[in-house]
């Protein structure tokens, strides 16, 4: 088989069980992954968490990452965000080969292009509010965009929240409040840890339909790891994760069918 034939077959393979595949097509990658590996440990005691990733996020769309527990989700993600270093293979994140950066320049690269949320909001507790939305551009030393602040908290509708400390603010709020410090800086990609892990329903959906609206109204990119299908069922591609590789790329699915293939990944462990 020639090379082209071999993608081919890969990629049919890759997106059965699925509403299809959804190959970037003419949109901009603004991740490109080629071959990457992640090995923890040695010799007998070795965990090979990636066994060879390969992938092509395009610019202003959300993708989910799901996956059984294990599969090399949390890892995935961690490596694309420059958290921790490959052991083989290739990142690059707009336009910037992240895999031969020194710690320093990591950091930097992560302060001016990367968002990030968490499950657990990691807001620091003495900050107001507004304090914590405008932190990533008092670290940076840059100066706020005072158009874009308020039209952030506007989205997020925090307005008469603003001087509450972290500890005075539901889940919800507190999760709202680091969507717009995610966003503040206008990141090349905003990566979602389990970003609805510890909301009620009803306020998880109001942080997903915030993530979603940042993606429409604003093109933001996003890079979301979830368990949730009713989570996973916002974003516009959907890769599945099994024993450290891709084995399906979908495109939008619904809750249902979402919950088919994670069924299938678990059943067939
Ligand atoms: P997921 O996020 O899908 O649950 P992870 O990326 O956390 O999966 O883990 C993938 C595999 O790598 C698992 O087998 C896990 O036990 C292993 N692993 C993750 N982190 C470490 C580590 N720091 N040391 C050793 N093994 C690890």
């Amino acid at each position: 088989m020639d090379t082209l034939t071999e993608t081919t077959a890969a990629q049919e393979l890759i997106s059965q069980g699925c509403g299809g595949d959804a190959a970037l097509g003419a949109a901009e990658a603004v991740i490109v992954a080629r071959g990457v590996r992640r090995t923890y440990g040695t010799g007998d005691a070795a965990v090979e968490a990636l066994r060879g990733v390969d992938i092509d996020l395009a610019r202003g769309r959300l993708t989910a990452i799901m996956g059984p527990s294990g599969s090399g989700k949390s890892t995935l993600m961690h490596i694309l965000a420059g958290l921790d270093e490959p052991t083989g293979g290739s990142v690059v994140l707009d336009g910037t080969e992240i895999t031969d950066l020194k710690e320093r320049e990591l950091t930097q690269l992560r302060r001016d292009k990367i968002g990030f949320i968490f499950q657990t909001f990691n807001l620091l507790p003495t900050l107001t509010a507004q304090e914590n939305i405008r932190l990533p551009l008092t670290i940076a030393g840059r100066k706020a965009d005072e158009e874009w602040v308020r039209q952030l908290i506007d989205t997020v509708g925090l307005g008469d929240r603003l001087t509450h400390k972290p500890a005075e603010l539901s889940g919800g709020q507190q999760q709202r409040v680091a969507v717009a410090r995610a966003l503040v800086g206008r990141p090349a990609v905003l990566f979602a840890d389990e970003p609805t892990g510890n909301l009620d329903s009803r306020t998880g959906d109001e942080v997903l339909g915030l993530l979603r609206r940042s993606v429409e109204d604003m093109g933001q990119t996003i890079v979301m790891v979830t368990h949730d299908a009713h989570a996973a069922s916002i974003a516009d591609r959907l890769l599945f994760l099994k024993d450290g590789r891709i084995v399906h790329d979908c495109a939008r699915m619904g809750r249902d069918e979402i919950y088919e293939v994670i069924k299938s990944l678990e059943d067939a462990r």
